[in-house]
């Protein structure tokens, strides 16, 4: 399992506890400006104090001990602090609050300290209710407040009215429908609908007879969303089918659907696998279609999410058809399919106007007596580009028809495996060589391979590629698992 930050931001609930503030200076009251108005009782102690605290305290919204921190004290308060943080400008004083602190068990904030802390306060976007606590922990603040910078000008300033609505009518559709998966798309067509900005502007009247028609015309039956997930780097999928992702009661993958672009599926989904590796499917296609209409006929939406395009060579088509002759709504996301991510991944253009003016699609998949079934004179011919789509276990094959159909044997070929994802590698050769090459660097479904002379104008640096600059004198630089997808030459 990969090792995560040991931060989680969590929401935790202060109007049952006190908070005691050690301190009295600038940074003392940017703590208290936290606490202020949430319903905890908040102590600060210090030898003397800010005026805004002073003020606070003056309008009755804190106790205030003046004087010299003692350790013994320190001891008084904790049977009934339940939060401390330690803003002296004293290192010492500082490191026997956080020792008293993990000896009693409360948690404690030294500020700027998080070596002595068991917990940070977040960068935080506020719209209450509704609030965005952002944590790097601790790796970079800058970078968190940054982000914070961001969040806040995308969204509404009264986002929290819009969520004040929902709140108040939350027991009133809990009685209306009483099934909490059609109260979630309930809520969710209402805030993407148009009369979310009823709420947001604080027309409640509006919103909730928008609220009403929605529940009058509550869909009975779910729907199944074929899904494009692209090649496997998350920055390729499209809006659309993050958005479904997003929205989704439950998702069926199979193994080209990467762990990177899984993770952005709404956490609650529930997640099927349904496989399909070469020669172990999981689920035979049959039992892929009945698990779909199955799902969508008892109201659930469901992710049908597929690596690459769903209409190409991912049996879309067939599980479409097999729901609409069921009676159940599909619909098609589009999904950057292997040949586009692998082609822009590894630099090598799909057509050209010097040497491909076409470019076709196959499958290398064999029939069950292992023979290919393809029109060999078609395809062995110059002038095109040839994307082969499960082409690694029949390569020796494929490339001795191609050259038994006429193309030299020093015709160009790349293999790509796993194309866009950070561990991605190219092998590039002729076609009387390539197979040799292929098993020399043990390479691995899933692969796809593109043959003829564009691959000649890949850029040539190493074989381990993810992403290329523009070249500077002439020369094409390489950077290796770009975290953000940038495409090809870009000006680096
Ligand atoms: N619907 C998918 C293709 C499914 S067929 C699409 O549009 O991309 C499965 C084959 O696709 C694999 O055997 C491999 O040839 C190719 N493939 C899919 N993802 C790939 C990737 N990231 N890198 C290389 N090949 C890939």
């Amino acid at each position: 399992m990969k090792t995560l930050s040991p931060y989680l931001p969590l929401a935790f609930r202060l109007d049952t506890i006190s908070v005691l503030i050690i301190g009295g200076g600038v940074v003392a009251l940017n703590k208290l400006r936290l606490f202020l108005g949430r319903g905890c009782i908040i102590h600060v102690w210090a030898k003397d104090v800010h005026s805004e605290i002073k003020k606070a305290y003056d309008d009755g919204k804190i106790s205030l001990h003046i004087g010299p921190f003692s350790e013994k004290e320190l001891d008084r308060f904790f049977p009934d602090i339940g939060l401390i943080f330690a803003a002296t400008d004293k290192e010492e004083i500082n490191l026997l609050i956080s020792e008293k602190a993990f000896q009693y068990r409360v948690p404690v904030c030294v500020v700027d300290n998080p070596a002595l802390s068991s917990f940070i306060t977040p960068a935080f976007v506020n719209r209450d209710p509704v609030q965005i606590a952002i944590t790097s922990g601790g790796a970079s603040p800058v970078l968190a407040r940054r982000l914070r910078q961001k969040i806040e000008a995308e969204l509404p300033t009264n986002l929290g009215q819009a969520a004040q609505f929902m709140q108040a009518q939350r027991s009133w559709l809990k009685e209306k429908i009483p099934h909490i998966e059609k109260r979630r798309h309930i809520w969710e067509s209402f805030i993407d609908s148009a009369h979310f900005e009823d709420a947001l502007a604080g027309d409640y009247c509006k919103a909730k007879h928008a609220l009403e028609a929605l529940v009058n015309n509550e869909e009975k039956q779910g729907e199944v969303w074929l899904v494009g997930a692209g090649p496997g780097h998350a920055d390729l999928l499209t809006l659309a089918a993050l958005r479904l992702m997003q929205n989704a009661d439950s998702v069926l993958y199979d193994n080209l659907v990467s762990d990177e672009v899984l993770d952005r599926v709404r956490r609650d989904a529930e997640r099927v696998y349904v496989g399909k590796e070469r020669s172990k499917h999981s689920l035979p296609q049959e039992d892929i279609h009945k698990e779909l209409s199955r799902r969508a006929k008892r109201g659930e939406r469901v992710l049908r999410l597929k690596g690459g395009d769903p209409f190409i060579f991912g049996r879309g088509g067939e599980e479409m058809e097999a729901l609409l002759k069921e009676g159940i709504s599909v619909r098609v996301v589009p999904g950057v399919t292997a040949a586009n991510g692998c082609g822009a991944s590894a630099g090598i253009p799909l057509t050209h106007r010097d040497c491909a003016q076409s470019c076709i699609f196959l499958t290398g998949h064999a029939r069950a007596d292992g023979s290919l079934n393809l029109y060999w004179p078609s395809l062995a011919r110059k002038g095109q580009t040839l994307v082969i789509y499960m082409g690694l276990a029949p390569l020796e094959t494929l490339c001795d028809q191609l050259i038994k159909h006429g193309l030299p044997a020093t015709w160009p070929i790349a293999v790509i495996e796993k194309g866009t994802c950070s561990d991605e590698r190219v092998v590039t050769g002729q076609l009387r060589n390539i197979a040799a090459k292929v098993q020399a660097e043990n390479i691995k479904s899933p692969a796809l391979l593109i043959v003829g002379e564009v691959v000649l104008h890949r850029a040539k640096t190493n074989m381990i590629t993810s992403q290329f600059f523009a070249p500077k004198e002439g020369r094409y630089e390489t950077s290796v698992s770009p975290r953000a997808w940038r495409g090809s030459f870009i000006n680096g």
